[in-house]
């Protein structure tokens, strides 16, 4: 037995789940039903996992839960960047081990691939751009790493441009940074409509029940997965709810659900994008992982992205909200004086799933449970690359993708409660302070 410990609650200020197509939502389940398989969690991975099971198995139903609405968790509101190229923070050159570094590559690249033919085939409006990423840097710090990462992309022999502050403007308006590292790769979206738009294009074989928390997981001959309203009882269980799966007592104290939090502008009028300047679209990351993130999006708002707290439950508090809205303002300050009155329209947060050696997990918890977990910040490719690999291990089928998923240590262990709340907030505040005007 399996007893759910917390479940997820995010706040209702996720601009782009405002601005998504409109949708109706599924209804929740209720009463008993039993199915082959079951997939817990409708982020990327869930997503992408259900819909491989139903092409794998026509003719087996496929019941796929929500706790919330599709797009309302954190698939829907991260910054949007479904991004290429491995960035490994802990080597020197951010690239690390080749042989591993191509191997993230390709796991990128097949996500990609598949992100950008369902787009097509089923007409998803998610404002979906081959637009690529600036990495950019202020901070001496900063252009330290961007050398770094130069060198390690040239070892894994992959295109990128470096940009400095003399033409940055050009390219993204505002003059405040010193330098950028420009790769090409990096496809931008707008994340709440692309989830809305798979699950609404999910094969006729997935059943997906939204507002459905399950709360208890029982383990016998069959799985029987609990909530307030009724049971769903499968042969097979998928847990794709990141790091909700150790509140259901899995990978216990691995999983570390850190908050990171966005604001987004109202649309610049004609003139402030005049005096803006730039190119239409963009998107960038910061030389330092505690930095700031920005896009100026097709309908020209501009997105900050920035500050961290851990949410130890996986659930929204508002004072972290209230806190990370006075550091994006101060951001977006600094960045665009231009732009000197010019609200946010929506502030928001979410829960990453990170674990501290930076690795995933993909394999069998238990038996009959099955789990692709822990996107470590990236899970727009790494989580529907892992979803669809995972549904395929389980029909037999091998690559070498999967052998490569399937050989990693997986997250390491972490020291208990309270000492382990006590770290990673000294990490974030330490690291948050130390990012200077890269914040
Ligand atoms: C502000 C922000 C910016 C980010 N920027 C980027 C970016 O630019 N690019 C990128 O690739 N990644 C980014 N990320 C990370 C990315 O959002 C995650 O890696 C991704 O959402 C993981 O997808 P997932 O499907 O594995 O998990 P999730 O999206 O977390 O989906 C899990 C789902 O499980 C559901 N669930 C959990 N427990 C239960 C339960 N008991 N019962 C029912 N349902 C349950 C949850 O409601 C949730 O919807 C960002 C994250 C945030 C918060």
């Amino acid at each position: 037995m399996y007893r759910n410990t917390s479940t997820p609650a995010d706040d209702n200020g996720c601009g782009w789940f405002h601005l998504s197509p409109p949708r109706t939502p599924r209804p929740a389940h209720s009463g008993r039903s039993q199915a082959r398989w079951a997939v817990l969690g409708a982020g990327f991975t869930g997503l992408a996992a259900a819909r491989q099971l139903a092409l794998k198995f026509p003719h087996d139903e496929i019941v796929l839960i929500e706790g919330q609405q599709v797009g309302f968790g954190a698939s829907g509101r991260n910054s949007g960047f479904a991004i290429d190229l491995p960035h490994d923070i802990g080597a020197p050159d951010y690239i690390g081990d080749l042989a591993t570094a191509r191997m993230n590559l390709k796991l990128n690249h097949f996500a990609q691939a598949q992100i950008r033919a369902l787009v097509a085939e089923h007409g998803i409006d998610c404002q979906i751009r081959p637009d690529g990423k600036y990495q950019a840097a202020v901070e001496d710090k900063g252009l330290a790493v961007l050398a770094a990462y130069r060198s390690g992309l040239d070892k894994l022999d992959q295109p990128y441009e470096m940009i400095d502050a003399r033409d940055l403007p050009e390219h993204l308006g505002t003059s405040f940074y010193r330098q950028a590292l420009y790769t090409p790769g990096t496809m931008l979206l707008q994340p709440a409509a692309l989830a809305r738009g798979l699950a609404d294009s999910l094969p006729s074989n997935v059943s997906l029940y939204e507002h459905t928390v399950i709360t208890r997981l029982e383990q016998g001959e069959k799985i029987t997965l609990h909530h307030a309203n009724g049971q769903i009882v499968a042969d097979e269980l998928l847990l794709c709810n990141n790091a909700f799966a150790s509140h259901f007592g899995f990978l216990p104290g691995r999983l570390l659900p850190i908050f990171t939090y966005a604001s987004m502008t109202r649309p610049l009028t004609e003139a402030e994008q005049q005096r803006l300047g730039g190119k239409p679209t963009w998107g960038i990351i910061p030389a330092d992982p505690f930095g700031t993130t920005l896009r100026r999006t097709p309908d020209q708002r501009l997105l900050v992205r920035n500050s961290f707290s851990f949410n130890a439950s996986g659930q929204a508090q508002q004072k972290f909200l209230d806190r990370a809205e006075r550091q994006h303002r101060a951001s977006f300050e600094r960045r665009f004086p231009m732009l000197p009155d010019v609200s946010f329209d929506y502030t928001w947060g979410g829960a990453m799933c990170l674990s501290r050696n930076h690795l995933s997990y993909f394999g069998s918890l238990a038996p009959r449970v099955h789990a692709a977990l822990c996107c470590n910040g990236l899970g727009i490719t790494r989580g529907t690359a892992t979803g669809t690999l995972l549904a395929n291990w389980l029909t037999g089928e091998r690559n070498e993708l999967t052998d490569f998923l399937l050989a990693s240590p997986g997250p390491n262990r972490n020291p208990p409660e309270p000492l382990l709340s006590v770290g990673v907030n000294l990490n974030l505040n330490w690291g948050q302070r130390r990012a200077g005007l890269e914040a």
